[in-house]
């Protein structure tokens, strides 16, 4: 066994100790290496996590402290939030990983998105009956939804191509917190009563996530065996184990009959919940059929930056890129006012991401399927023709139309070419992690079963639950103009955006959020916040949000609308408040960050207040 493996395995060989012992009460890192304090802000050297949660965190700085590199430590941070963000990402959903590699200097990327069943029709989301789609509510909690998982064999490639471990060693901190447990927060209360109609329509759901009729109380001890067990059994066997075998045959069997009590009836507190739980049409071929794709980033370059993000499934490499292009050509700095409102930098921001909205909505959907023009969206030239589309005093009437890949020269044309629709209200989940190594490697990704409880469907004794990914393709199967129409076998336009900003070939800033559509614009006002408003990384992951996807109306958080409200009003924003039908949070994303300074310095970034607050670590506060 090579030093450092065998360094990373006297670590993990503790934390399977306390998995062995079963009974004990106390949480997995409640021991004296842990760090004490969810902090939002850490700066320091030798390495540098942030994530959504001090469990995760502190088993990525665990495998970082014990030599591991980034990629180890992103995929046991990963597996770690599968247990202590379960709503979010798990084993059974997808994401998009982000790696610079300091040997090489190349940021190269791993597309782990769900896919479609290969049986599925492509009507699926149709009611015979009606020939309407069916109620989004009622597709959300059912099989229907459910694509074929990528996480684990994402975090397989991930330690494949860059790791120094093996999947058994980085998922052994992950073992650990499932069986000994961690404790409920807020945030974790909220989202299970948030779900709770639905989560007490599926039997293995209720008994997993609300165990005594109600959501785990804040301070409580929240104990996962079943996924410990589910963690252990691919560190034994490894993904055969996943993909193929009896828990392949259980997650076809559940999406194909989703266990839905025969006997649950609507609450009184809901008494129209409609919950059909389609069957979907996941089989073992579909699950061994699965595989990652290896992908170049894309690039575009912003103010001497070198900015890399995921390329097509996902469309959050286009869209940040587009924009980013777009707002290139304007002077955002010199917008800057002494009381720091910003108002004409804030309202080009929103136009540049209305009008990459706009072609991401009539270019994006998945490459096997569709011809992406990846390279015309993150042209520069192309950029600077749609800045022609933004009116520096006066925000456009959304939505706005697409651009004309097919031809453009950067001159401004006499009239848009491509009709757009509007776009758009993907559902807010997902969780980000952003980690950094010694050697100068960085991770971002940003992994997902949807919205939060993806389908609600525990499958039974394996102690996770499945993704409802598939909702994000556009429901109409017929309109073969939509690139990002339902079809057997596609991956679903994804808009989550894992970025790594390289200067001068060395990394700068590295970033990314959850939140659906969001995502996209969260990222982009990060970014700016950073390069052109003047803030610290910490200072623009805590600023207010909002987000223009070419709709009519700005979504934006209450602290943006009071701060901002007026002065956007002249150009004729209207901005509404965040929030949707399946979350009490009027919250915009939950970003992530590591800013590199000189000589090794990091600065890791979580939020301060969203979700309930991330969690920053650095390996060493000093040198
Ligand atoms: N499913 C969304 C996407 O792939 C992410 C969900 C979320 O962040 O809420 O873009």
């Amino acid at each position: 066994m090579p030093a450092l493996r065998r360094q990373v395995a006297a670590v993990t060989a503790v934390l399977a100790l306390s998995v062995t012992a079963g009974a004990v009460s106390t949480p997995a890192f409640a021991d004296k290496d842990r760090d004490p304090q969810k902090l939002s802000t850490a700066t320091g050297y030798g390495g540098a996590v942030s994530t959504v949660d001090l469990d995760a965190s502190a088993a990525a700085i665990k495998i970082l402290r014990a030599g591991g590199n980034a990629a180890d430590a992103a995929v046991a941070a990963a597996a770690t939030l599968g247990v202590t963000e379960p709503y979010s990402a798990g084993l059974g959903g997808g994401g998009y990983f982000v790696f610079y590699d300091a040997t090489t200097g190349d940021v190269g990327t791993i597309d782990g998105r769900e896919t479609a069943p290969e049986t599925m029709p492509a009507n699926v989301f149709t009611n015979p009956a009606t020939n309407k789609p069916y109620p989004f509510a009622e597709l959300v909690s059912s099989g229907v939804s459910v694509g074929v998982p990528g996480t684990p064999a994402t975090w397989e490639r991930a330690l494949e191509r860059w790791g120094t471990l093996d999947l058994d060693e980085a998922l052994e901190p992950a073992i650990g917190v499932a069986r000994d447990g961690f404790v409920v927060d807020e945030t974790f209360r909220q989202q299970t009563l948030d779900n709770k109609v639905r989560f007490s329509a599926f039997t293995p759901t209720r008994s997993l996530f609300l165990p005594d009729g109600d959501a785990p109380a804040v301070g409580s001890v929240f104990r996962n065996p079943d996924l410990a067990d589910t963690y252990g059994l691919i560190a034994r066997e490894g993904l055969d184990a996943f993909y193929g075998g009896e828990l392949a045959e259980e997650m076809a069997a559940t999406v194909q009959a989703p266990p839905k009590d025969p006997a649950w009836v609507p609450p009184a507190s809901a008494p129209t919940a409609s919950i059909p739980a389609f069957p979907g049409h996941l089989t073992t071929a579909d699950l061994a059929g699965y595989r990652t794709l290896d992908q170049d980033p894309t690039h575009v370059e912003y103010r001497g930056y070198d900015v890399y993000g995921m390329a097509p499934s996902s469309s959050g490499g286009t869209t940040v890129g587009e924009a980013l292009n777009i707002l290139e050509t304007f002077n955002l700095k010199e917008m800057r006012q002494p009381d720091k409102t910003n108002p004409a930098a804030l309202h080009h921001y929103l136009e540049a991401s209305a009008l990459a909205f706009a072609d991401r909505g009539r270019y994006l959907g998945d490459p096997a399927f569709v011809d992406v023009p990846t390279g015309a969206l993150t042209d520069p030239v192309f950029g600077k023709e749609r800045s022609c589309q933004l009116n520096p005093g006066t925000a456009a009437t959304k939505p706005v139309a697409a651009g004309d890949v097919d031809s453009y020269d950067g001159v401004c044309p006499v009239a848009p070419a491509v009709a757009a629709h509007e776009t758009d209200t993907e559902n807010i989940s997902t969780t980000n992690l952003t980690v950094a190594d010694q050697w100068g490697n960085v991770v971002e990704y940003t992994l997902t079963i949807e919205q939060t409880g993806g389908s609600g469907i525990v499958v039974p004794g394996r102690g996770f639950l499945l993704n409802n990914e598939l909702t994000d393709f556009s429901y109409d199967s017929t309109n073969p103009a939509d690139p990002n129409r339902i079809e057997p076998g596609k991956r679903p336009r994804s808009s989550m955006s894992p970025t790594i900003i390289l200067e001068d070939g060395r990394p700068f800033l590295a970033l990314g959020s959850p939140g659906g559509s969001t995502i996209i614009t969260t990222v982009l006002q990060t970014i700016l916040n950073r390069v052109d408003l003047g803030m610290t990384v910490a200072e623009a992951i805590a600023a207010p949000r909002a987000a223009q996807r070419n709709t009519a109306n700005v979504t934006a958080e209450p602290e943006f609308i009071t701060a901002y409200g007026t002065q956007l009003a002249p150009y004729g924003h209207k901005l509404v408040p965040a929030g949707d039908a399946f979350t009490s949070a009027a919250e915009i994303g939950a970003a992530t960050a590591i800013e590199f300074g000189k000589h090794g310095f990091m600065t890791a970034a979580a939020e301060p207040a969203r979700r309930g607050g991330g969690s920053a670590m650095v390996v060493s506060p000093s040198r």
